[in-house]
């Protein structure tokens, strides 16, 4: 299978990536002390099914839910569950959509109503750092660019990034190679080309980075039971500058976007 994609292969991704995107900021305004992340949940399902594409987790090697919801010290696969969001939470949302053929995926981590400063500090050094990466994913660079920049920029908040779970490439299956780290050393790694698809996705621990499977066998938590951020956008390498194919804009500039 080739890493690189067609172009009317990055058009059908595009879609999907709209899609999820969308699909977040569906769900994001609905995140609030009170609601439960099944709830959640079932709105995304919805949501996605009425745009006539499937919820691409759903069953994605037997997760029984459409999202994955990793509240606090969970730092990415948490189930959704009748577990009721309180104010001061973060809750780390992870989104996949598949529609003609083609994947979608991308993850936000929202704040639940008024969050205390360190928690914003992660959040914020998180989201900025998959845009340090980003700005990384460009034809001639190696994987491990993006990487080390995503890994320098956090590290210097003496934040920790996770190991166990990285990012991929994307295409007609939801993971592809080549793997994408959040940690890594310049010029070091597989070299990026033109139409690569990428998902760049940081997991940031505010503590250390060591992390630990539950017994459901999804959910995984900090050691230290600190919190965790997670952020994830699709993009395609380009020579000058890494094309998005998901955005944050729906999130965060409903009023401002017209797509
Ligand atoms: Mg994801
Ligand atoms: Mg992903």
């Amino acid at each position: 299978m080739s890493y690189i994609k067609t172009e009317e292969e990055i058009a059908l991704l595009r879609e999907n990536g709209i899609l999820v995107s969308k699909t977040l900021a569906e769900v994001g305004r609905h995140v609030a002390p009170g609601v439960t992340t099944k709830e959640l949940d079932a709105l995304a399902e919805t949501f996605i099914r009425d745009h006539g594409a499937e919820p691409a987790f759903l069953g994605y090697n037997g997760f029984p839910h459409s999202l994955c919801i990793s509240v606090n010290s969970v730092v990415v696969h948490g189930i959704p569950s009748d577990y009721t969001l309180k104010e001061g939470d973060i809750v780390s949302i992870d989104c996949g959509t598949k529609y003609k053929g083609f994947f979608g995926d991308s993850a936000y981590t929202f704040a639940v109503g008024q969050v205390s400063e360190a928690a914003e500090r992660l959040m914020q050094t998180t989201r900025q750092s998959l845009f340090e990466g980003i700005g990384k994913a460009l034809a001639g660079n190696r994987v491990g660019d993006i990487g080390a920049a995503v890994q320098r920029y956090v590290e210097e908040y003496g934040y920790s990034v996770v190991r166990e779970m990285v990012g991929h490439g994307i295409g007609s299956r939801l993971h592809e190679k080549p793997d994408v780290p959040n940690y890594g050393r310049p010029g070091q790694g597989k070299q990026l080309a033109e139409g690569m698809v990428l998902c760049i996705e940081p997991m940031i621990n505010e503590g250390g980075r060591g992390v630990y499977m539950e017994r459901d066998g999804w959910t995984l938590r900090t050691a230290d039971n600190r919190n965790s951020a997670h952020y994830e956008l699709t993009v395609v390498v380009r020579k000058e500058k890494a094309e998005l194919l998901s955005t944050f804009a729906f999130i965060e500039r409903p009023n401002d976007i017209d797509i």
